[in-house]
């Protein structure tokens, strides 16, 4: 039986470098299968991940039908049985349910990657359509990395280096300090408290940084005897920051 999965992960947690592996695992099997990207980082058509890797894809646009893609390619190429579809964050709830209905109608198997929420920590609505639907939804194991050396699990957009919470839900930027727009993997706890990795590099608390009071820790708190991950003592990071709980 066909099903829709959904694998999510942050930014930089090697989810178009899955996509590619697993394209590539069914094609070595004999399966054909359709590639669709959006956004891409590499550019219109083109499937593309961090390591290097690429591959032609067929390039989503607003408003295109997935189902009668897939149906298209059936009459014209021959069978279709697997669609891997990256960046589906972007992708709109209806072309989220053409996916679903793919999988159900013509038993074609459909492997979703994407991010599931946005600069400002809400869900995209295409990832929450996936995760609506999905019949697995796979958290990505490869840990995207905080500036602190935490686990990342938020994406944050920066403008200039700086964090930003306003602004349109997709705005295209890669990672890197150079970017204008660029995006960054954080710590929920730096994500809230708006500490890119510029900003902690600057060696301030950023100006923009709210409800700083209320989030210090209790002064008791112990601190682990030997704080897990590699907690690195960036420049100008608060003292509050130093004294973590153990994680669970
Ligand atoms: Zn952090």
């Amino acid at each position: 039986m066909a099903e829709l999965v959904f694998f999510s992960g942050t930014m930089d947690c090697g989810k178009s470098t899955l996509a590619l592996q697993i394209d590539h695992n069914h094609r070595a099997r004999g399966r054909q299968g359709l590639i669709f990207s959006k956004n891409d980082r590499g550019g219109e058509s083109v499937l593309s991940s961090r390591l290097g890797l690429e591959t032609a894809s067929i390039e989503v646009v607003d408003g295109m039908s997935l189902w009668a893609e897939v149906a298209r390619q059936r009459i014209g190429s021959g069978p279709v049985d697997y669609v891997v579809c990256d960046e589906a964050q972007f992708y709109s709830v209806t072309q989220i349910e053409d996916l679903a209905a793919v999988v159900d109608e013509m038993n074609v198997d459909v492997y979703a990657f994407g991010i599931t929420s946005d600069f400002r920590t809400r869900l995209f609505p295409g990832s929450q359509r996936l995760i609506e639907l999905a019949d697995r939804v796979e958290v990505l194991q490869v840990q995207a990395l905080c500036w602190c050396g935490a686990r990342a699990t938020h994406n944050a957009r920066t403008i200039g280096g700086v964090m930003v919470l306003e602004g349109d839900q997709v705005v295209v930027g890669d990672v890197g300090p150079q970017a204008e727009v660029g995006y960054e993997t954080l710590c929920r706890r730096h994500h809230r408290r708006r500490m890119s990795a510029a900003a902690a590099r600057a060696g301030g608390t950023p100006a923009t940084l709210p409800l700083d009071l209320s989030l210090e820790l209790p002064l008791d708190l112990p601190a682990p005897a030997s704080p897990r991950g590699a907690h690195t003592a960036m420049q100008g990071e608060p003292d509050v920051c130093r004294i973590r709980p153990t994680e669970t």
